[in-house]
């Protein structure tokens, strides 16, 4: 069992975060399982660019992580996602966050994702839909300045 981040802050991003969740469920072996709520963040890093769209996907997978991040990464590159810089405007943008009980310190990728803990437009929707995490609640409240709403 999966958790993938999603987030999109350029052409219509709530359009772009549903049909992600379509195309996380078309990955090989992969379905999607339970789907958070949209929500809108500020941006954090970079501030001059638009509010984002934020959810998150639980995700069933018969593929190892690596496999997942590169399906991810096509998904990304389909919605013309470029790579400019850290924390830029993207059109779709998709992290592992959590991947089972699985630890990976790979170059490429790392899981639990290195950043969830400190972002409450990833905590906030992985809390609505994963009961089992409640542990991580402690870090939400610790992010209790960052304006996440609800949408829909
Ligand atoms: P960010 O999402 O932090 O703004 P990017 O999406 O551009 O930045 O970063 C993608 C890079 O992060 C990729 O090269 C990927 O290999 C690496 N990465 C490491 N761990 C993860 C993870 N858990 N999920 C997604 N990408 C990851
Ligand atoms: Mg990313």
């Amino acid at each position: 069992m999966a958790f993938v981040g999603l987030g999109a802050n350029l052409g219509e991003p709530q359009r772009q975060v549903q049909q992600a969740f379509r195309e996380l469920d078309a990955i090989a072996h992969t379905r999607v399982v339970r789907t958070s709520s949209l929500y809108r963040s500020e941006p954090l890093g970079f501030a001059d660019q638009p509010r984002f769209v934020n959810a998150v996907a639980q995700v069933e997978t018969g593929l190892p992580a690596g496999r997942l991040l590169a399906e991810l990464q096509a998904v990304e590159a389909r919605h013309g996602r470029s790579r400019s810089f850290a924390n830029a405007p993207r059109t779709l943008d998709l992290d592992l966050l959590i991947f089972g009980n699985e630890r990976i310190a790979a170059q490429d990728l790392v899981v639990p994702h290195p950043r969830m803990h400190e972002r409450a437009f990833v905590l906030r929707p992985l809390l609505e839909i994963a009961p089992g995490l409640e542990t991580y609640r402690p870090f939400l409240e610790a992010c209790a300045g960052q304006k996440v709403e609800r949408i829909g």
